[in-house]
């Protein structure tokens, strides 16, 4: 069976910041992806986008998140419109049986999410980290076979085992599209990553960072990593 990977975040803008160079190498490898946002992103702010309604924000981004997946191939979108900036207070169970169903109906056999800290240390990216690890380490995804966390963009050594370094120099401008594709979230892109004026030619960060955490059933395989399809089934 061809391999599915998934990704699973919080919010519109969590793949392109996070992934959007490995959602890209893998559609360009004819490999399917898919991504499950666990908000519509409606308690954000609206941006350069100007006052907005909390459901004009959810619809204004429901068509970026479109936008930047259509950049990166991204085969097929779910959102599960869970209250934004609250899924910490969710019952964790809900979350966790939203993930499950998500990667049980996608056949997924590789899944990629926050670490612990959320990279931002943001609640909702916390929040799926740990409803992520539930569904996937609690055995209810059968097909399941890879989880990986993003690491941040630094402080990742080359040799270090079990981690993935994807150059971002062969796919940046399709990241850099992707990010400006969240227009309403351009003052958070610029933090992270600078002038939007500038980002297509940025060469400051060159790697996005992955780590191997859980490979069917064993929890922190040490495995030398060349591709999330390593020592797949
Ligand atoms: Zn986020």
């Amino acid at each position: 069976m061809a391999p599915v990977v998934a990704f699973i975040y919080a919010h519109p803008d969590d793949e392109s910041f996070a992934s959007a160079c490995l959602i890209r190498s893998l559609a360009d490898r004819g490999i399917r992806t898919v991504l499950l946002s666990a908000t519509r992103g409606d308690a954000g702010r609206p941006g350069p986008l100007g006052p907005m309604t909390p459901e004009q924000l959810s619809a204004a981004r429901e068509i970026e998140l479109q936008t930047a997946c259509d950049l990166l191939g991204v085969s097929a979108v779910k959102h599960l419109g869970l209250p934004d900036g609250k899924l910490a207070a969710l019952d964790r169970a809900v979350l966790a049986e939203a993930a499950a169903e998500f990667l049980n109906e996608t056949g997924a056999s590789v899944v990629v999410t926050f670490p612990a800290d959320g990279i931002s240390g943001h609640p909702d990216h916390i929040a799926v980290h740990h409803a992520v690890n539930e569904a996937v380490l609690g055995g209810r995804c059968p097909h399941v076979q890879k989880l990986y966390y993003n690491l941040p963009f630094a402080g990742v050594k080359a040799d270090e085992p079990s981690v993935l370094r994807l150059e971002t120099a062969p796919c940046w401008k399709i990241k850099a599209r992707a990010l400006l594709a969240h227009r309403s979230q351009q003052f958070s892109v610029e933090k992270a990553f600078g002038p939007s004026a500038a980002l297509l030619e940025n060469k400051e960060f060159p790697y996005e960072n992955f780590r191997l955490v859980w490979l069917r059933g064993e929890i922190n395989p040490l495995r030398k990593e060349e591709s999330v399809l390593d020592d797949l089934m």
